[in-house]
């Protein structure tokens, strides 16, 4: 199967879970997760006319970014953990970042965005699970988050983001995008520019549209594994 015909039925499933759900097929967009893979799987799926992004390591971008200059209407989205000292190539390399989950790492977009006369989109990332690998701010932390970030002029929160622990079965992570949407929803009366929710990975994206999420983020259904291949 090439990256086109993966893109092919990976927005027709979207559009059919769309369509089970009772929503719009217009409310929920694919973004490609390219971590790990090479720069040319990029081309490919722009070629293939895609061109929501989503890359997990700053440094790797930067490097990717190089050859990336021809693909101007191309959006890229950081979807991984940021360190403070590479708060301003993040600001600078992404069109948007996806996992904010510090007032200190939020802070520091900012001050690196303004520098750059950009205003730049993010999302709150929410630990919903208690495993220790996953990142993100206490749920009973957001408000307060979503508070102190209000001065903030030159990033916007514009919804939140989680990762609930990996499971071969997805009704397991049912719970967690409910969950997601409940915070959303509960939040947005006082925080109303919160109407996205980044939530569905390549094996319960069909679940998390049904329970509300407005973008999806797959990688392994469209560009295969990432683990190198097992030495003979
Ligand atoms: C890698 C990654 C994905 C994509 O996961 P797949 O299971 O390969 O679709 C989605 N979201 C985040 C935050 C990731 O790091």
């Amino acid at each position: 199967m090439s990256i086109a015909d993966n893109l092919a039925r990976i927005n027709h499933q979207i559009a059919e879970a769309c369509h089970t759900a009772g929503r719009s097929e217009t409310e929920v967009q694919l973004m490609a997760v390219s971590k790990v893979h090479p720069v040319e799987v990029i081309f490919e799926a722009y070629a293939a006319g895609h061109r929501l992004f989503g890359e997990n390591r700053v440094q790797e971008f930067q490097d990717k970014s190089q050859h990336l200059s021809n693909l101007a209407d191309a959006s890229f989205h950081l979807i991984g953990p940021l360190q403070s000292n590479k708060t301003g190539k993040a600001a600078e390399l992404f069109n948007a970042i996806d996992a904010v989950d510090s007032l200190k790492i939020a802070q520091r977009l900012d001050a690196a965005a303004k520098a750059l006369n950009k205003r730049l989109p993010i999302l709150i990332e929410v630990k919903l699970s208690h495993e220790e690998s996953k990142h993100g701010v206490a749920p009973e932390d957001l408000t307060a988050l979503l508070t102190a970030m209000q001065p903030l002029e030159s990033i916007e929160a514009v919804g939140l983001m989680t990762v609930p622990p990996w499971s071969e079965d997805a009704e397991v992570a049912r719970p967690y995008f409910r969950e997601l949407r409940r915070l959303r929803d509960t939040s947005a009366t006082s925080f109303p520019q919160l109407t996205q929710l980044s939530m569905g990975m390549s094996n319960d994206f069909a679940v998390a549209i049904q329970e509300g999420s407005t973008c999806v983020r797959v990688g392994t259904a469209l560009f295969g594994s990432r683990k190198p291949p097992a030495a003979i």
